[in-house]
């Protein structure tokens, strides 16, 4: 069954602008899966410590037949292309890419928490997620609007136009 994922995309490390573009390429080859939206790009400080570069976030909608753990491990597939190394806690990365939301369904595993545990509280998740999905319902039913009203845009830039690409191209 096709389901619909958001996926969150940030990298702050070898020219992040393009560690994200070649991402959705990466994401778009993944089988079963297409890339329906794009949200613009979104300049953020880092977490944590505060010695490393801003990151580039966006969010890509997809449309696949992968299920979460099977879109979990393309996932982190794409992430070890990017030589992403894992240095320290929040620390600076080539690229991140986590799942948001995937269809209606919530996940609570050790590998895997759906909706992402922390994705209520991220301005640079929550305002490119509401440029491409606005009416978005959470499966708690809280919607992405209530969600926004308690996370002001601190701090984020938003610098570019986003893409939509056909389902049916
Ligand atoms: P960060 O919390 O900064 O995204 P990592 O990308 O290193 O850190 O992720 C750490 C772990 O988070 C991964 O090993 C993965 O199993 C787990 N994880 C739990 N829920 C999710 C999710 N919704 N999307 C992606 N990874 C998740
Ligand atoms: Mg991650």
């Amino acid at each position: 069954m096709t389901e619909t994922a958001y996926i969150a995309l940030g990298s702050n490390l070898d020219n992040p602008q393009q560690q994200v573009l070649r991402a959705i390429i990466e994401l778009e080859a993944l089988p079963d899966t297409h890339v329906t939206a794009v949200s613009p790009w979104y300049s953020s400080p880092p977490m944590g410590p505060a010695d490393q570069p801003d990151y580039i976030n966006g969010v890509a909608k997809l449309e696949t037949t992968l299920p979460p753990l099977p879109l979990l491990k393309a996932l982190q597939g794409i992430e070890s292309t990017h030589h992403r190394v894992k240095l320290e806690h929040w620390g600076p990365r080539t690229l991140d890419l986590d799942i948001l939301l995937y269809g209606n369904q919530v996940i609570d595993l050790p590998e895997l928490r759906i909706p992402h545990a922390e994705m209520a509280t991220r301005n640079f998740v929550l305002f490119p997620l509401a440029d491409i999905a606005p009416q978005l319902v959470l499966p708690d039913g809280i919607s992405l609007a209530e969600l926004l009203e308690s996370c002001p845009p601190e701090g984020i830039v938003r610098h570019s136009q986003g893409g939509i690409r056909g389902t049916t191209g």
